[in-house]
């Protein structure tokens, strides 16, 4: 029987380097001692106060149905998160709630594009950007932000293909790069989807984890929060990622037909997870810097280890918790260097080729271990890159 194109192409198939993650996967599985740097998931666990409000939720009988936009209280306290952290009025009407940033991200594009549409991304992009836009039907086009530019992209590579098309997606902090839009690029980022007529949807999942610089919503841009979709998660934020919670924040017609979808797609978030997430949102941001702590410091930790040398170089870490190394003093590829790394240290990282074309010749760590390992393990990279460099 034959399946949808829409569905037979979600993924774009061929080697897209992510072999190297599959065979250290393999490689644990085989019973070898991997040091894992591959996936964006904390070495600890959702906080137990959170998994406590959870458990009371649901022994207190919020185990059926729940409301599918997203309880009142729940969709109140993300809109007063909003509001408090960008100055732009927001209200639950600009609120639905999502099973996780993933959800918001083919929700949004669905709301704006029609089968065909182009929606427009930037390379390095996270890895499911390309995918869930063909996932509605519309058709993927990257746009480069070079490592030269410290992967900040610029509006006039966006300007050039944007006539036409129907959605700009950008992610800052950004997965891989651990880059930070300036608000220049971001104001003028901005000013192309005005002059283009482009929907922004405005991945923010890494929003509490700034280590440089700040953080800003281009929702709060002049003329921009008509036309910018955020999209918000607790996955990152608050260790949940396991619990599949997150947001749309948009204008209040948009978000009446993502509650329409949900209905239709979804049903919404179990009740118990939205109750657990409302009483993580009502502990402010003491709680949010305790579970960011580890990135912060492995990103100095990492500044440290690369010190003294020029092989490894790393791009500004700003933001997020990985680390985006370039490697490309020593000759090789991100995935040839990454595949050498895992069979000589047993080290696994992401090749920068499997986020796309603009981060080859990069490799990226999360830094996502204990600080001890983790400093051996770049400790252990620097040298094994050193010996590719003068072999
Ligand atoms: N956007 C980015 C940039 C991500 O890195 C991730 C997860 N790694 C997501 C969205 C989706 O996260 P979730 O669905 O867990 O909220």
């Amino acid at each position: 029987m034959k399946l949808s194109q829409r569905i037979t192409h979600i993924t774009g198939g061929g080697s897209d380097g992510w072999d190297v993650f599959y065979r250290a996967r393999r490689m644990i599985d085989a019973g070898h001692k991997v040091t894992e740097l591959t996936i964006g998931e904390h070495d600890i666990r959702t906080h137990p106060s959170i998994l406590e409000a959870m458990n009371k939720a649901a022994v207190g009988g919020r185990t059926g149905y729940a409301e599918v936009p997203g309880s009142f209280a729940l969709r109140d306290a993300v809109a007063a998160r909003i509001q408090e952290r960008t100055g732009v009025p927001t209200t639950q009407q600009n609120i639905l709630i999502t099973p996780g940033g993933q959800a918001a991200l083919f929700a949004t594009h669905n709301a704006v594009c029609d089968q065909g549409d182009t929606a427009l991304y930037i390379d390095p992009y996270y890895a499911t950007y390309p995918g869930t836009i063909r996932g509605i039907g519309a058709v993927p086009k990257s746009i480069q932000a070079h490592a030269e530019n410290d992967f900040q992209p610029k509006a006039a590579d966006i300007a050039a293909v944007a006539e036409g098309a129907k959605s700009l997606l950008i992610n800052s902090p950004n997965n891989p790069t651990g880059v930070i839009y300036s608000p220049e690029t971001l104001g003028e980022i901005a000013q192309v989807c005005i002059d283009n007529d482009l929907w922004l949807i405005s991945d923010e999942v890494y929003d509490t984890q700034i280590w440089e610089g700040t953080h800003l919503s281009p929702r709060a841009l002049p003329n921009m929060a008509e036309r910018t979709l955020v999209v918000g998660s607790m996955s990152k934020s608050h260790a949940m990622t396991g619990s599949r919670i997150g947001w749309v924040c948009g204008p209040p017609e948009v978000i009446k037909h993502l509650i329409n979808l949900a209905t239709h797609t979804t049903y919404g978030v179990p009740g118990y997870i939205q109750d657990a997430a409302q009483f993580a949102l009502a502990q402010g941001t003491p709680l949010e810097d305790e579970v960011s702590a580890p990135f912060q410091r492995r990103r100095l930790l990492t500044l440290q280890a690369l010190e003294g040398q020029n092989v490894v170089r790393n791009v500004p870490v700003q933001g997020a918790m990985y680390a985006m190394l370039d490697i490309r003093s020593t000759g090789m590829t991100g995935e040839e260097f990454s595949n050498a790394l895992l069979d000589a240290e047993l080290i696994a990282t992401m090749p920068g080729e499997s986020f796309g074309k603009a981060a080859a010749g990069h490799i990226r760590v999360a830094m996502t271990i204990n600080d001890d390992a983790y400093v051996d393990a770049i400790k252990r990279l620097v040298a094994f890159a050193k010996t590719k460099v003068a072999s």
